[in-house]
């Protein structure tokens, strides 16, 4: 396969801890693939195994089917952005940029063409003389970038290159870096724990938890048919409801929860019931015998396009997001029929307590 691929990768730390548990992956040529997952669940280990900072304790790292496990960062020539951008701030823009070039030797007018070059790319005609001290942080994080592609390399790994940003310039720079990604047609991996920021992004994501896996797949995907209660719970939102299958539904608050698709769940088994907020929906009389519980709204947050709706069912607090056609006028205190529709409906074995 041409791209990047891991064969059984693994990293268990001195002292014992496992942060990365063997991982088979392949991150196709020309993709832009997340690594998603909570704090410590063991990306960034998993990004400098794959740059060649970090030794894997077991697998194997391909790089269009070569084994490259056993070569130095140096020789991988990956390019690399990290999450403080690492620039050298007593250099030029120009010269941080062409760094690599300098260190390779390259003659001064052949660097300084190719960081125009470059900043061009990243929109930073012109910028070529400032100094470090005198950039925003989103043009600093675009000399990063410029300067990780200055060597041309076949990978391009960046771990929360964003996270420095704020909110709005984050969201600029998350597409900045697709298109840019997508005109370049250069293997991407981005490490994040943030789901908006992988969904906007990539071509595929991983979800990882616990330093494995837990699903691989494009955005929507992984969106729609969420794997794991956890892969629920992290891409999005859901609502999580404590079960038990009887007759092939699932029964929890004292109603019946019937998902389109039975699941093959054995009758006595403990299940997570769950669906998205914007799949709830809500009404004043019971619509169907199932999928429907009685509930209170205990807040109304109006969050401009969505309304957001928070219900609590005999103890069980969840979540209705309604479109303004449909937000009527729902209030405090009332008392309303909360609906799972079928479709929308999942259910994941639910481990003991
Ligand atoms: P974050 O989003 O917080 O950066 P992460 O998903 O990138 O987290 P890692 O930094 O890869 O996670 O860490 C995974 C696990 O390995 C954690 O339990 C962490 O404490 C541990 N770990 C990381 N680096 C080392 C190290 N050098 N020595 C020992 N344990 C480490």
């Amino acid at each position: 396969m041409r791209g990047l691929s891991l064969r059984g990768v693994a990293k268990v730390y001195p002292g014992g801890v496992t942060a990365v548990e063997g991982i088979t992956l392949d991150f196709p040529e020309g993709e832009l693939t997340a690594l998603l997952g909570p704090s410590g669940c063991g990306k960034t280990t998993l990004l400098r195994m794959i740059a060649g900072l970090e030794t894997p304790s077991a697998g194997r790292i391909l790089l269009d089917g070569r084994d490259i496990t056993a070569e130095a960062a140096h020789v991988r020539r990956f390019g690399m952005v990290f999450q403080s951008f690492a620039l050298f701030p007593h250099l030029s823009v120009a010269e941080n940029v062409a760094y690599s070039l300098a260190i390779a030797g390259a003659p001064k007018a052949e660097r300084r063409a190719k960081a125009e070059r470059l900043l061009d790319l990243v929109q930073l005609s012109g910028y070529g003389d400032r100094r470090i001290g005198a950039l925003s942080g989103g043009q600093r994080q675009r000399v990063a970038i410029a300067r990780a592609l200055a060597q041309e390399p076949s990978v391009f790994l960046l771990d929360e290159p964003m996270s420095a940003l704020d909110a709005k310039l984050r969201e600029e720079m998350q597409v900045e870096l697709r298109l840019l990604q997508q005109r370049l047609g250069i293997t991407t991996i981005v490490v994040t724990h943030d789901q908006r920021e992988a969904m906007t992004m990539a071509d595929s994501i991983v979800v990882m938890s616990q330093g494995a896996a837990e699903q691989v797949g494009p955005p929507q995907t992984v969106y729609a048919h969420p794997a794991t209660a956890f892969v629920a719970g992290f891409i999005g939102k859901a609502n999580f409801l404590n079960g038990e299958v009887r007759d092939g539904a699932a029964h929890a608050l004292g109603g019946v929860f019937r998902p389109a698709t039975p699941a093959p769940f054995r009758c006595g088994s403990p299940v997570t019931i769950a669906c998205r907020p914007e799949a709830v929906r809500l009404s004043r009389a019971p619509r169907a015998e199932t999928n429907s519980v009685r509930a209170e709204i205990s807040f109304v947050r109006d969050i401009g396009p969505t309304c957001e709706i928070h219900l609590v069912a005999a103890g069980a607090r969840m979540t209705a997001e309604l479109g303004h056609a449909d937000r009527e006028s729902f209030a405090m205190g009332e008392q309303v029929w909360a609906e799972w529709p079928p479709e929308a409906l999942r259910l994941y074995p639910r481990e003991a307590a």
